[in-house]
This record gives C-alpha cells, sequence and structure tokens, in this order.
C-alpha cells in the first residue's frame, strides 16, 4: 500500500479539525440555556484590595501564592486588585498553587521570589491552560521581574482538544525550563522560545483554529532594566508596576 504523504495527511487533518469544529460548535448550542461554563462572569468580588506594592511585599515574604480577581476601574488602564485566595507554603506542601473563588472575568496569582525554594518565573502548563478551560479571559501572573498576561476569549469544552493544546504547551514547558536554570533565567530568548513554540507548534497541529485570540505576554519591571541583559523590545516592555495596577 502506497504511504500516505505529508500533503494527504495535511489535508486528513484538516478535515478532522473542520468536523470537530462542527461538534464544538453544536455543543456549545446546546449547552445554551443549561449550565454554562462560558456563561455570566461573576463580578470580582472587592472585599480585599491590594496594592501592587502589597504584592511585591507577598511575593517577598510569603512562601505561598496569593490570588484573586482585578478590575479595571474608569476604563482606565490601571487594574485594581482584589485577593480572595492563598495556596499552601512549600515546603512542605510539594507544589504552590493558588485558587480564586470563581471564574472571574480577570485573574491574577503571584509566583513567590522568597524563601527556600523560589517559585518558577513561567506560567506553568496550567497557568496556560487556564483561559482556555475556565471562564476567566485574562490570567495575570506576578513575578520579580515582570508579569504575565495570558488571555484568550474563546472557552473550548471538547476534552480532546484540550488534551491536545495541554500536551502541545506541556512540552514546550517543559523545553523552556531546561535551559531556564528550571525556570529562574528569564531573557529575549528564553521568552521567544516558550511562547514562539507554543504559537508554531499549535499552529502546525491545526489547534491554533479554536483558540484564535490566544496570546502570551510579558512585561518587564523597569526598574530591574539596568540590572537584567534584556532589550526592550515592542514585543516585551519594561513598565513602571504603579503605572499599570493601583
Ligand atoms: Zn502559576
Amino acid at each position: 500500500m502506497k504511504k500516505h504523504t505529508k500533503k494527504f495527511k495535511r489535508v486528513k487533518r484538516n478535515i478532522k479539525n473542520k468536523v470537530r469544529r462542527k461538534s464544538v460548535k453544536s455543543k456549545r448550542v446546546r449547552r445554551k440555556g443549561s449550565k454554562m461554563k462560558g456563561g455570566a462572569i461573576p463580578p470580582c468580588d472587592k472585599n480585599n484590595p491590594l496594592s501592587i506594592n502589597d504584592i511585591w511585599t507577598s511575593m517577598h515574604t510569603n512562601n505561598f501564592e496569593i490570588c484573586g480577581c482585578a478590575m479595571r476601574l474608569n476604563h482606565a488602564h490601571k487594574y485594581q486588585l482584589f485577593q480572595n485566595g492563598q495556596g499552601p507554603a512549600k515546603p512542605p506542601a510539594p507544589r504552590r498553587y493558588c485558587q480564586t473563588r470563581l471564574n472571574y472575568g480577570i485573574i491574577w496569582h503571584t509566583h513567590p521570589a522568597c524563601c527556600e525554594v523560589p517559585s518558577k518565573l513561567y506560567p506553568s502548563t496550567e497557568d496556560l491552560l487556564k483561559v482556555v478551560k475556565h471562564g476567566s479571559h485574562t490570567s495575570l501572573i506576578f513575578c520579580q521581574y515582570g508579569v504575565w498576561s495570558i488571555n484568550c476569549e474563546q472557552k473550548l469544552t471538547d476534552q480532546q482538544v484540550i488534551s491536545e493544546i495541554r500536551n502541545v504547551i506541556e512540552l514546550v514547558v517543559k523545553e523552556t525550563l531546561l535551559h531556564t536554570n528550571n525556570g529562574q533565567d528569564i531573557n529575549n530568548e528564553s521568552l521567544n522560545f516558550l511562547i514562539d513554540n507554543i504559537f508554531n507548534r499549535l499552529s502546525q497541529q491545526g489547534l491554533e483554529n479554536y483558540i484564535p485570540s490566544y496570546k502570551i505576554a510579558f512585561n518587564f519591571w523597569d526598574h530591574y532594566q539596568d540590572v537584567l541583559k534584556f532589550e526592550i523590545s515592542d514585543r516585551y516592555k519594561a513598565i513602571n508596576p504603579n503605572d499599570h495596577f493601583y
């Protein structure tokens, strides 16, 4: 039997994707009216406002992650952060995490830069998948040298598609950690490596079609400009935390 050519495989794949996309759509229609995953987004609960300085202090003193929701006040480009969660300390916990109470529109969490075992400067696989799987459209991650912003408007429910996307992300995250001292070094090359590889591989596998608005961004804190050897570009800006967060 003749072996399938690359082109044939690609065509086959595209057909498969079309069929899948259809089924994702029909599922979404069926879900309407019932319990909708991508339905109403709960308003941020404003019990515990935090300033960016509070975040900074927590990141450098607490052995655990804190998390919550955020709002943009008066349509300004500045975020007001509210805390409503706290994770376990590592050690003794084997890994840090923090879960917000609900799937708010904008969520955030910290990656502690202190203590015996500092957290990685990179998002985890689950951090990168959150906005694809759950209601939130924006996830901010505060780390020592800057802030990650992960966005996605589309919400997936098809477990097969989610797991294919997870496989891609997991592998790229693993490869990134291998050449960044287990996530402790960060620079333009490592950022390009993580972000470009995720997007190239998702698009090679036709998975980008499911999440066309998916975006990963990182901005350095400007006070590290002279300490770190990073190039400021349109892609990775040096930002003053006080200009972007209350
Ligand atoms: Zn995280």
